[in-house]
């Protein structure tokens, strides 16, 4: 006999909720939560095997409590003249994200983003007692200056999450809208740059905007452009104030010393690691290219993935798909799914399982 949620003395702000639920089906075509479908390049895989193995070597002890050399390799990474006293990293970007609300919003607080965007923001906000409240974005899924600032003056938020470019939709974000967003409120500016790899070469990055922006902090992801989703990194640049806040409600020894030694090697190893970039980037146009041609609406997509509208009826084709051994994400936006670029040969069987299925309206 087991009990039900119900019967437990459950956090009342709680009740209700449902966690986070991608669907993880073993498929031979996995292209739903834009992941990197390259694997590790061998050559990096077994210069990362040789640094566990002398990590491993001292794993009775507590690792590194402020990841000192990760850190380094982060900052370093990152250009823009940082430093590591202004790195933080964690197990994904996920962890860092939470840590950020747990220091800055909690109980009382207001969480904003603007909808659609990363399903797990009201997740982490609500986890922490904070309220989520989400704005609205143009109808093309972009922001415009105007519009935003409105809209975060009238919710006076106490953190801002702008996801650039977006998930759900692939949706790039200008710096000025970043800039007006942060003159405007009082609170927190995090802009989530977990697809930041995937945009033009030319496109630049919130991290220019750091300087003199104590408030606003950048988050990347070892997850997409790296390749390394399994070893769960993620990290972020702000002032150094900012990090010794996040200190605050971190666990001690969060990051394993495997995970530290894995990172610092794939990082040293950056170039190879981000060398199926530009074939994903190709895969992506493609797919968009494709779909347009077969009749559906590709919106314009910065990340590794394409949000594609004028599905006469999503959850059919998304079961069509699936039972052709294809699967893909209904993101819950009437008309339209979602699909990550995967390698060739994946994305080859994914346009012609949808092309089979045939039901563009
Ligand atoms: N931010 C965005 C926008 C994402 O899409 C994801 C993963 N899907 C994350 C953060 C979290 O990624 P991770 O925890 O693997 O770094």
């Amino acid at each position: 006999m087991t009990a039900s949620l119900d019967d437990l003395p459950l956090r009342d702000d709680l009740r209700g909720m449902r966690p986070y639920g991608a669907p993880q089906a073993p498929l031979p075509v996995a292209l739903n939560v834009n992941e990197n479908t390259h694997p590790v390049p061998e050559q990096v895989a077994s210069d990362i095997l040789d640094d566990i193995a002398v990590a491993l070597h001292e794993v009775n002890r507590y690792p590194d409590r402020e990841f000192t050399t990760l850190r380094e390799g982060f900052a370093g990474y990152l250009g823009h003249g940082l430093g590591a006293e202004s790195i933080w990293a964690g197990n994904g970007s996920n962890e860092v994200l939470q840590h950020i609300l747990q220091a800055f919003a909690g109980p009382g607080r207001t969480v904003f983003g603007f909808a659609p965007t990363y399903s797990m923001y009201p997740l982490l906000a609500q986890g922490t007692g904070a309220r989520w409240r989400a704005g609205a974005r143009q109808s093309d899924y972009s922001l415009i200056v105007e519009d935003a600032v409105a809209q975060i003056a009238e919710a006076d938020p106490d953190v801002v999450l702008l996801c650039a470019p977006n998930n759900p939709t692939g949706t790039p974000l200008g710096l000025d809208v970043i800039e007006a967003v942060y003159e405007t409120t009082r609170g927190i500016v995090v802009v989530d740059e977990a697809y930041q790899e995937f945009a033009p070469k030319e496109a630049p990055s919130a991290l220019s905007l750091l300087e003199g922006r104590p408030r606003l902090a950048v988050s990347r992801t070892m997850s997409k452009a790296f390749a390394f989703a399994g070893a769960r990194v993620g990290y972020l640049a702000a002032d150094p104030a900012f990090i010794d806040a996040l200190r605050l409600v971190r666990l001690p020894y969060h990051l394993s010393a495997l995970t530290q030694a894995a990172a610092v090697a794939a990082l040293r190893n950056a170039p190879t690691m981000l060398a199926m970039v530009d074939e994903i980037v190709a895969q992506r146009d493609r797919i968009s290219a494709t779909l347009e041609a077969i009749g559906y609406a590709p919106h314009e997509s910065w990340t590794n993935f394409v949000l594609f509208g004028d599905v006469a009826d999503p959850a059919a084709t998304w079961r069509a798909l699936y039972d052709r051994g294809v699967l893909i994400r209904d993101v819950g936006i009437p008309g339209h799914l979602r699909v990550t670029a995967g390698t060739e040969a994946e994305t080859t069987a994914f346009l012609d399982a949808l092309a089979s299925v045939g039901s563009a309206v």
